[in-house]
């Protein structure tokens, strides 16, 4: 006999009048069915011990039917109990990912963004930039600062970015690059540099934020939640998001990891273009000590005394070279307006 004793209400049925299937929302209950005055009626047994009691005290008719009810719900137990693993796991490993790894998902969202977006971010910026600020056409410093650029660019034969290189009159010492190969040198830059080449050093420095795509970097990992959908293929979202941001793009603050990066791809291309790279090193130990007096230079690429050192040390490990000179007279350079 099976007695059920749902309050307030009290049966009790046969066992011959039984039947037995998996049931209840998760499929992981016994079900208990019967005919009682004509009507359907059921019952549902969750609690294991309770349905082992139910087992234990079935005849044998109803054991077959049972054991297959039992496995069957045993097995969506099972289940139940792997979806929530694997669950947890993942949840688990994204935070992980997110704690330990920001700089991959960063990394592997910037590889996501095509460079003609980046275009199209760089250039509006870019035009924003000069349309507010006084652009220099033509004279010494225009044809000094194109040619050093175009040493420079010649060595990067196969890369995506055209680079775009404009005079700007302004006293800050500064030079900046925007997404894309647009790049801005002060006049007050020029006035600083000593030589040609310390203001391919500069540029060279600049040069590689852009080959290296540092911007973007700096963009997506201050977008965390962004990074995450454009690592999720929604990169419609990032174009508007990234839009907005364009005025951000001038006051941008590299690392410190990507400042020696750019420092030490940037003489590379120094020596690849047969520029000396000592006008490198010059600049900023001067840089670097103007910096103690609070001076703001560079703004944008913070100066730490060990940048000129290191870049002698990368320059003693570079296979010597003669240097060629550039064609310019770095006095008339400076004199012009
Ligand atoms: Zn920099």
């Amino acid at each position: 006999m099976f007695t059920s004793s749902v309050q307030p209400w009290t049966t009790t049925v046969p066992f011959s009048e039984l039947s037995v299937s998996a049931g209840g929302l998760h499929h992981d209950q016994l079900v208990v069915k019967w005919v009682e005055a004509g009507e359907d009626r059921q019952v549902f047994l969750r609690d294991p011990i309770l349905i082992t009691a139910f087992r234990q005290s079935a005849p044998s008719d109803l054991t077959r039917e049972l054991e297959l009810t039992a496995t069957a719900v045993r097995n969506m137990r099972k289940r139940q109990r792997m979806i929530w693993a694997v669950t947890a796991g993942i949840i688990g490993a994204i935070a992980l990912l997110l704690w330990f790894g920001s700089d991959l998902l960063v990394e592997a969202a910037v590889d996501r963004i095509p460079v003609d977006w980046e275009h199209k971010l760089g250039d509006t910026a870019y035009r924003d930039f000069l349309a507010q600020h006084t652009v220099v056409k033509d004279g010494h410093a225009v044809a000094a600062v194109t040619e050093i650029a175009k040493r420079l660019t010649e060595q990067i034969p196969h890369s995506p970015y055209k680079f775009e290189v404009t005079v700007v009159k302004s006293d800050v010492v500064n030079a900046f690059a925007l997404p894309g190969g647009y790049i801005v040198v002060f006049t007050g830059l020029l006035s600083k540099a000593e030589s040609g080449e310390e203001v391919a050093g500069v540029l060279g420095h600049e040069i590689n934020h852009v080959l290296l795509r540092h911007g973007l970097n700096r963009i997506v990992k201050q977008l965390g939640v962004v990074a995450a959908t454009i690592v999720m293929g929604d990169q419609q979202g990032l174009a508007g998001l990234m839009k907005q941001l364009g005025v951000e793009l001038f006051t941008l603050k590299f690392g410190r990891a990507q400042e020696t990066e750019a420092d030490v791809a940037g003489l590379r291309l120094l020596h690849r273009a047969r520029i000396d790279p000592n006008g490198m090193i010059r600049f900023f130990e001067r840089l670097a000590e103007q910096e103690k007096g609070r001076v703001e230079i560079l703004s944008t690429h913070p100066m730490s005394d060990g940048r000129a050192a290191r870049l002698k040390a990368e320059t003693a490990a570079l296979p010597r070279q003669a240097s060629d000179p550039f064609s310019f007279d770095w006095k008339a350079v400076q004199a012009s307006p």
